[in-house]
């Protein structure tokens, strides 16, 4: 006796409802905390960016600290003050001689 064939379900081209995308980002887990941040992939990339962030003049803060993020492994920038020397918008690292 020989098995029926299996069919494959057909992937939908359409759009996802928002409720199923709402899903996936519960789902998703702490994936979910990175959506809406910049990430940058190393230290040194944060840095540099957050500096070029900082020497704007319509920058709302004047100090942000990277970040290594656990849930994308990636790094992202805070305002809130870190363990690490701050970005300033003269310096990647505040305090630290080149
Ligand atoms: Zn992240």
């Amino acid at each position: 006796m020989t098995a029926a064939p299996i069919t494959p379900a057909r992937a939908s081209n359409r759009a996802l409802p928002d409720w199923a995308t709402q899903l996936q980002r519960i789902y998703a887990g702490g994936r979910d905390r990175c959506i809406g941040k910049v990430r940058y992939t190393s230290e040194q990339a944060a840095r540099g960016n957050g500096q070029g962030f900082l020497r704007k003049t319509e920058a709302p803060v004047s100090r942000l600290w990277p970040y290594a993020c656990t849930h994308c492994r990636g790094w992202h920038l805070t305002k809130r003050e870190g363990a690490t020397p701050a970005v300033t918008a003269l310096s990647p690292r505040e305090g630290v001689p080149l």
